[in-house]
């Protein structure tokens, strides 16, 4: 699921208050205020020139912070507890994580986990892989982002070797993040939120403190939905305000994956947990269900049957060049960023990378 409409209000001013990043909140000091504004300003300066030219990775744009902004967050870690302290160290904290900087948020987290009265919150905790930033919260330990990042990065390489997506976060080089909040139930679906400035950022909720378990005790197909988020995070279609795959293309990518990594053998240990695909979500089942659905693009059935057929005709590696030609072409639209696609273009980036001349044809066939 993505909430498109409540999150479009939200987008400008988000955009707006984030970059602007710095300015000391109520409540703090001069002294906190102005060190918390030294480090936060400076993140956001690095992160605006990686978008405006984005080159290297996250965590060689993280190494570019100066080193009067790192003196600064020094400094604030060492004041004595002063009543804007707890404000400054929060607003330090998202900005480290807008880097990728682990340790200062782990430092940032120390200070605010000493500070008088925060012994009954929890604190949140992050860990940082090559391709992505997990942040836990609600009383989630580092030792379940470990186990969480073991299955991520499993269906990030399942991901390659089904569709072999060049790119994934919404501006090069920066990580993929996910925020992993423990609940009590699940109330909300894990959702796609697309208004930060920097980040394809996905809200993920879970009920297992120990570890991801899907399907949950109450139905939930926790594993499908995050291999179905990251689906969103690929490609969103048509606008924001109305959305021409009638969110199908998701739950295409989601079932994909699902099925892919539950015939694979590398993931039989890691997958006693995870047995959506037991429960029919799986291609096949999709397949087998819209047998007789006329391909499409006016409903969700029927682009869901353009889909398969197209996925069944040129094979999915061709969807995901064709995908990856349209972005390198700079051919998209981009709201905030996010990649935004249209079924004319997907058959544009098609016919454009496949060689053989009756899968052109079987493209042109079906979207004719
Ligand atoms: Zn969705």
């Amino acid at each position: 699921m993505i909430r498109r409409l409540a999150l479009l209000a939200l987008w400008a001013a988000c955009f707006t208050a984030t970059v602007s990043g710095a300015g000391s909140a109520p409540g703090e000091t001069d002294a906190t205020g102005r060190l918390a504004d030294t480090y936060v300003e400076a993140v956001a300066k690095l992160n605006e020139e990686h978008r405006r030219k984005p080159r290297g990775s996250e965590e060689q744009l993280a190494l570019r912070l100066p080193n009067k902004a790192a003196a600064a967050l020094s400094k604030l870690l060492d004041l004595e507890e002063t009543e804007g302290l707890e404000s400054s160290l929060g607003r330090c904290s998202e900005a480290a994580l807008d880097l990728a900087r682990v340790e200062d948020f782990n430092a940032l987290q120390a200070r605010r986990a000493g500070l008088v009265g925060q012994d009954a919150a929890p604190l949140d905790v992050a860990l940082a892989r090559p391709r992505f930033l997990l942040i836990g919260q609600n009383g989630l330990s580092v030792e379940y982002l470990e186990r969480f990042a073991v299955v991520l990065d499993a269906i990030l390489d399942a991901y390659d070797e089904v569709f072999g997506f060049e790119e994934w976060s919404k501006i090069p080089g920066k990580k993929l993040r996910l925020r992993v909040h423990l609940e009590e139930r699940i109330t909300s679906p894990p959702h796609f939120a697309p208004q930060f400035p920097f980040h394809s950022e996905v809200d993920f909720p879970v009920v297992d403190p120990d570890q991801l378990r899907s399907p949950t005790n109450d139905g939930k197909f926790l594993f499908y939905g995050l291999c179905h988020e990251l689906g969103h995070v690929i490609a969103m279609w048509g606008s924001p305000s109305h959305d021409t795959d009638h969110h199908a293309w998701a739950h295409y990518t989601g079932v994909t994956i699902t099925e892919h990594l539950a015939e694979s053998r590398a993931f039989e240990k890691l997958g006693r947990n995870l047995r959506d695909a037991r429960y029919g979500r799986t291609l096949q089942k999709e397949r087998e269900t819209h047998r007789a659905t006329e391909p499409s693009l006016v409903d969700r059935d029927g682009v869901l049957a353009t889909l398969i057929t197209l996925h069944d005709a040129v094979g999915p590696k061709a969807i995901g060049a064709a995908l990856n030609h349209l972005e390198r072409e700079g051919a998209l639209e981009r709201v905030n960023a996010v990649r935004y696609h249209s079924f004319r273009k997907l058959e544009e980036g098609l016919v454009a990378t496949l060689r053989s001349r009756k899968a052109r044809r079987a493209v042109a066939d079906l979207f004719e």
